[in-house]
């Protein structure tokens, strides 16, 4: 028989998790579980409108079959099993599933967690066994197929006889070793226990015959042993007990489980609501964000189950964009089992429970902001660009919901890496500042060098630094906040000078004004204009910009893939008290090529402070040797 190559990605990954010295192995089971209680629901749901399914609810159950003679423990399910197009897919391809995939190599690097990062699926089947054979039949094919592997070097698929549908896993377990001791999970108290510690809430029984001695009767050391078919989960669907039965551990254990998560999540939001529509629900906020949640391969959605009974993986009408980082599920009443998806999409009560749902992660994330300002900022680490293109989206829509769950660096930080939010900014403005001023740049440390922003602190201002791309956009989306405007310390005028200033400044740049005309004329239309500002104070030279784009915005959009080139309208501005400008001065009448010279060398030395590229490095280069010779 032709052995087939597992692709290459999941040979790599393959290999590594048999090596790992993962110190979870014994989770393989209750991803062997959870994979069986997916495959019966998809036929339970098919049964609900499909006769000839032919098997009743209380029929469909998981068996597990240990085999100490022959060093094997089975997995049964009598789910919807799979087609040889699905073996070969779902099987000889890691993570297909798409929630797990990986992307580039240096993923897969040894010093990542990587089966804290992907999970690991079926494929932790290899972590205790040196062969697995997966028999399956699915619902409505006459024939079933056999699956082989023994690892890295690949599998083999075969037809093969079974009568019912469904799905077996065998896998035969790897010799005990010093420090690992396989040949447990052919131990009953074991495989009991792992059940009741990970997969209790699975919602169709796990049974296993259990073995049970004890005294002969009539008979004071004579044992007798007999059989019984124990159910060893409870089957209590976690989100319909009491809160109060459970703990948070409780909640941990089953995200980790139910979302393939290998980190605990950061907070879990478990509530029931009685009213217009009612529902169960359990969420979760993650703590760290899955590999490809940047990424439009990244499904956001929760798992919805009408009275129980999982209708949808994925529900994406229950999420907003703006909080598509929670997992979770809705598990309602209302809702009924047969509805379609298209139906779905416009079902009022289902819109309400968004509605809902929406106001209770609101809910959660203030309070977490507000109680644990650590745990928050390890949130917003991982989150905050989308809470970010949330406001920014929509024509800002949804900026009344998020501004207050935003959160900045800031000049007004202890630390340089600390976080405000707007409200704390606006408790520290002074009385008479106009503005919540920010500075945008790729760096705290670049925003904080900004000639601008100095300026402004020094008049004992907070400025924010906004290092994201999306924050400028963001920002001009809320527009004000606490009726103060937003201002980015680069822009026109600033509002910080007297009406004294402000003239005296006017009847500088007018005495100035041939100079600057020479200037401008030398730069072309790189600049709108030249001119003095009361903006700097040790730097001879910064750019500026007049009208509603910033420099920062110009760099953002001309890095978009599509749409045309934008430019800001750009100002050259100078600093009176610097030397240079003396200079500048002379040259107008002493040497006027010189001044065009220097009028570049200025304008390219201010577009390295804003962190834009110069336009010609060679050129640039020459012009300063020529200037030094
Ligand atoms: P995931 O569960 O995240 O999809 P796995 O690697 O565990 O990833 O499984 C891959 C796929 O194989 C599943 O999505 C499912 O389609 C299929 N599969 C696994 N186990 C079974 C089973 N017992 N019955 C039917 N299909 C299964």
């Amino acid at each position: 028989m032709e052995q087939k190559q597992f692709q290459a990605e999941s040979k790599r990954m393959l290999d590594l998790m048999i090596h790992s010295i993962y110190t979870h192995k014994e989770i393989f089971l209750r991803e062997l579980i959870s994979n069986a209680s997916d495959a019966i629901d998809k036929l339970y749901f098919r049964s609900l409108t499909d006769e000839n399914v032919g098997i009743t609810r209380d029929a469909f159950c998981i068996e597990l079959k240990p085999d100490r003679d022959a060093r094997t423990l089975t997995i049964i399910d009598n789910g919807i099993g799979m087609t040889a197009e699905e073996l070969e897919q779902n099987l000889g391809v890691i993570a297909h599933s798409g929630s797990r995939a990986f992307k580039t190599e240096n993923q897969l690097d040894e010093n990542t967690d990587i089966i804290g990062q992907f999970g690991v699926g079926f494929y932790s089947a290899f972590m205790v066994a040196k062969r697995v054979t997966v028999r399956t039949r699915a619902y409505g094919s006459e024939t079933a197929y056999v699956w082989q592997s023994e690892g890295v070097d690949g599998y083999t698929i075969d037809t093969c006889d079974k009568e019912t549908v469904g799905t077996e896993i065998i896998l035969e377990l790897l010799e005990d070793t010093d420090d690992e001791n396989y040949g447990e999970f052919l131990e009953e108290y074991r495989l009991r226990a792992l059940v009741k510690k990970y997969s209790d809430y699975i919602r169709f029984p796990i049974r296993m015959e259990t073995t049970h001695q004890h005294l002969k009767e009539g008979t004071e050391n004579e044992y007798e042993s007999h059989t019984e078919v124990e159910t060893l989960n409870s089957q209590t669907p976690m989100w319909k007990k009491n809160k109060n039965e459970l703990t948070d551990e409780d909640y941990d254990k089953f995200y980790l489980d139910k979302f393939h998560d290998y980190n605990k999540p950061l907070v879990h939001i478990h509530s029931r609501s009685e009213g217009a529509v009612t529902y169960n629900s359990l969420l979760y906020v993650p703590t760290k964000a899955p590999y490809d949640y940047y990424t439009k391969d990244y499904e956001k959605g929760l798992q919805l189950y009408a009275s129980g009974v999982m209708i949808m993986e994925k529900c994406a009408d229950l999420l907003p964009d703006h909080f598509s980082f929670v997992r979770g599920l809705i598990d309602s009443e209302d809702l009924s089992i047969n509805i379609s998806r298209e139906m779905l999409q416009h079902d009022r009560q289902l819109k309400l429970i968004a509605k809902s749902v929406e106001k209770s992660i609101k809910n959660e994330l203030t309070k977490l902001l507000k109680n644990d300002r650590e745990k928050y900022e390890e949130f917003w680490k991982a989150f905050g660009i989308q809470l970010k293109f949330g406001v920014y989206n929509g024509f800002g829509m949804n900026k009344e919901l998020l501004q207050d769950l935003l959160l900045f660096h800031s000049s007004g930080c202890e630390k340089e890496d600390g976080f405000t939010t707007l409200a704390e900014y606006v408790t520290r403005m002074r009385e008479d500042q106009k503005f919540i001023y920010y500075a945008a740049g790729e760096s705290v440390t670049r925003c904080q060098s900004l000639p601008a922003s100095e300026l402004v602190r020094d008049k004992g201002m907070e400025v924010l630094y906004l290092t994201e791309n999306v924050d400028e956009f963001a920002l001009k989306m809320i527009a004000s906040y606490a009726d103060k405007e937003f201002k980015n310390v680069s822009a026109g005028d600033l509002g910080l000078e007297s009406e004294e200033d402000k003239s005296a400044l006017e009847a500088k740049n007018a005495e100035a004004k041939d100079l600057f005309d020479a200037m401008q004329k030398a730069l072309g239309d790189k600049v709108k204009a030249v001119r003095l500002s009361n903006r700097l104070k040790s730097h001879a030279v910064c750019l500026s910009s007049d009208g509603h784009l910033s420099l920062e915005m110009e760099k953002v959009l001309n890095t978009m893939p599509t749409g045309e080139k934008v430019q800001a309208e750009r100002v050259l501005e100078l600093n009176a008290d610097h030397p240079v400008f003396a200079t500048l001065q002379r040259l107008l009448t002493t040497d006027p090529d010189k001044l065009s010279a220097y009028a570049e060398l200025l304008y390219q030395q201010a577009l390295l402070i804003e962190g834009m590229p110069v336009e010609d490095p060679v050129a640039l280069s020459k012009m300063i040797c020529d200037l030094m010779i």
